[in-house]
């Protein structure tokens, strides 16, 4: 039945265009926008997601460079190469694709990569910079994308009351935080595995946001009718039916659409966005880095 699809890769088109005549005029002056990844070990869902940044980066003219590490290599050898990347004036924006080889602290090597070009926006001076409501950091790609779409959906967020599923450093978190900031003005609940009731909280949200990491948690009962719904999730889930022996599921079952009033779709919801913002930070660190 009825929710209306909230369309993440057409809103993530729409950046991408936005972001285009700022790329050009970059180039135009002779500084490349640049973004360097660097991927330590084999895990293959990276090497996807990595993949999908490097053809958003080709789409606009964004150069990318890609820094492959063994996954036995010395946490000191990959330490060096941030270091590397902040000296190098060329390259305008760092990321480190998740996850690193167990053992290795990506908390410490986020610190280290410079601010201005954490386009992650997972830094502590980026992520304390939206704590105090400064707007001059980078934000986090995965929340920010999620506002975008909300406005871009036209969702009016003041006086609403909001939940968020999950209250991870990279997307619960931050995410409470953009909807509770001056400006957004909802009022927040963050659910996690301690919370109790949780189907009761979520029950009165008017947009329930769902970064869970478990497949179709959120079921229709869960969902106050007429609510806002956005799955961030992205699971593998076994079917053999399918070539890859696995389709991907988010943390919200398609039951939700009978209730709610509009619903991000997966695939094809926040992972577009989560690229789109990406190439906006890019942009953004070169043009402050210029
Ligand atoms: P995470 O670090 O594993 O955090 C998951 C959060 O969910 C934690 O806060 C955890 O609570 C909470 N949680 C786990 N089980 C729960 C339950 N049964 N009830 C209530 N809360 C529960 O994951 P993440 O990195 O935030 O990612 C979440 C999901 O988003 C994953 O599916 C991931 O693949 C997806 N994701 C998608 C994108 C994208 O671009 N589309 C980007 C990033 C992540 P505790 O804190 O109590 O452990």
């Amino acid at each position: 039945m009825g929710a209306h699809i909230i369309d993440g890769k057409a809103c993530a088109a729409s950046i991408e265009a936005s972001l285009k005549p700022r790329v050009n005029q970059l180039i135009t002056k002779g500084l490349n926008p640049h973004l360097a990844v660097i991927i330590v070990g084999d895990d293959p869902a990276s090497h996807v997601y990595v993949r999908a940044k490097e053809r958003a980066c080709e789409r606009l003219g964004i150069k990318s460079t890609k820094v492959l590490l063994p996954g036995d290599i010395d946490f000191q050898q990959v330490i060096d190469q941030v270091i590397q990347l902040n000296n190098d004036p060329t390259i305008h924006g760092i990321l480190v694709q998740s996850p690193l080889p167990k053992g290795m602290d990506e908390v410490a090597i986020t610190d280290l990569i410079s601010p201005v070009k954490d386009v992650d926006g997972f830094h502590a001076s980026n992520l304390g910079k939206l704590v105090q409501g400064d707007s001059s950091g980078l934000l986090p790609c995965t929340p920010s994308g999620v506002m975008e779409m909300l406005e871009w959906a036209s969702v009016s967020l003041s006086g609403k009351r909001a939940v968020v599923i999950g209250r991870s450093r990279i997307v619960g978190m931050p995410q409470a935080l953009l909807l509770s900031q001056k400006g957004a003005d909802a009022t927040v609940t963050i659910v996690h595995s301690r919370t109790q009731n949780p189907e009761e909280i979520c029950r009165e949200a008017d947009i329930l946001i769902a970064a869970v990491g478990v497949p179709e948690m959120v079921t229709s009962s869960w969902i106050k009718p007429g609510a806002v719904v956005i799955d961030v999730g992205v699971n593998r889930v076994e079917d053999n039916s399918k070539e890859k022996g696995y389709r991907l599921a988010g943390d919200v079952h398609h039951d939700v659409c009978e209730v709610a009033s509009a619903i991000s779709p997966v695939p094809g919801g926040v992972g577009p966005m989560t690229i789109a913002m990406l190439m906006s930070n890019t942009v953004r660190s070169a043009e402050l880095q210029n």
